[in-house]
């Protein structure tokens, strides 16, 4: 199926897809539970337009590659260009507030981390990004209050919450937009809460954001 930025209301959001920055070990629990130190810095990486897909009824997962594991991450949609942002330019920018799942073929991951090489095949991988539609960020509210949440076959795996970011959301976009200017239709993917863990064909996801973004899809 085709990916367009919508509203939850059903109304396109008039934006083109575009890049997907993310940051790596945004959460501190996350960054323990796989071992890995926390940076000094936003960890950031890029997913290319055609790494998003819709993520209600149903996403891919691939299986040729070992492991597929989800990361549920609050996705903010930029609506302006931003470079070198202020904080009020990122206010006046953010357009949507959503929930994305930053699908990581983890063995690759591993083996290229290994190597120390970059990690674009691992995390950039066609339909490694099912986005939600996304809320109006006037009905999303605070976004360092965003309860995020994910839910396996009927058993809850990834319970977190945006004030527990390490790196909060306008000083990211701020970091982020100092290398990558930020397009309108460019997503921001804010990093995972812990709970990370493989997701097979036939599993059946529902994704929350608070109380007011709620997906049910499966995998395939
Ligand atoms: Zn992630």
């Amino acid at each position: 199926m085709q990916y367009k930025h919508q509203y939850i209301d059903g109304v396109a959001a008039d934006l083109p897809v575009g890049k997907v920055v993310c940051v790596g070990r945004n959460y501190a629990d996350h960054a323990a539970e796989l071992n890995n130190p926390i940076p000094t810095t936003p960890m950031l990486f890029i997913k290319p337009s055609t790494a998003v897909v819709p993520m209600a009824e149903s996403f891919t997962v691939p299986v040729d590659f070992g492991s597929v594991h989800f990361e549920t991450e609050m996705a903010i949609l930029i609506g302006q260009p931003l470079k070198n942002a202020t904080h009020d330019e990122i206010e006046a920018a953010i357009a949507g507030v959503g929930v994305g799942l930053d699908l990581t073929l983890r063995e690759v991951q591993g083996k290229l981390k290994e190597q120390g090489y970059p990690w674009e095949k691992a995390k950039g991988f066609d339909g490694s990004c099912p986005l939600s539609a996304f809320l109006e960020p006037s009905v999303a509210g605070d976004l360092q209050d965003q309860h995020i949440r994910l839910t396996v076959n009927g058993q809850v795996r990834q319970d977190g919450n945006s004030s527990l970011m390490l790196n909060k959301v306008y000083p990211l976009i701020a970091y982020m937009s100092h290398y990558f200017t930020l397009l309108p239709g460019d997503v921001v993917l804010t990093g995972t809460p812990a709970g990370v863990g493989a997701v097979n064909p036939g599993d059946k996801l529902l994704v929350e954001l608070g109380d007011k973004l709620r997906v049910a899809t499966q995998a395939i």
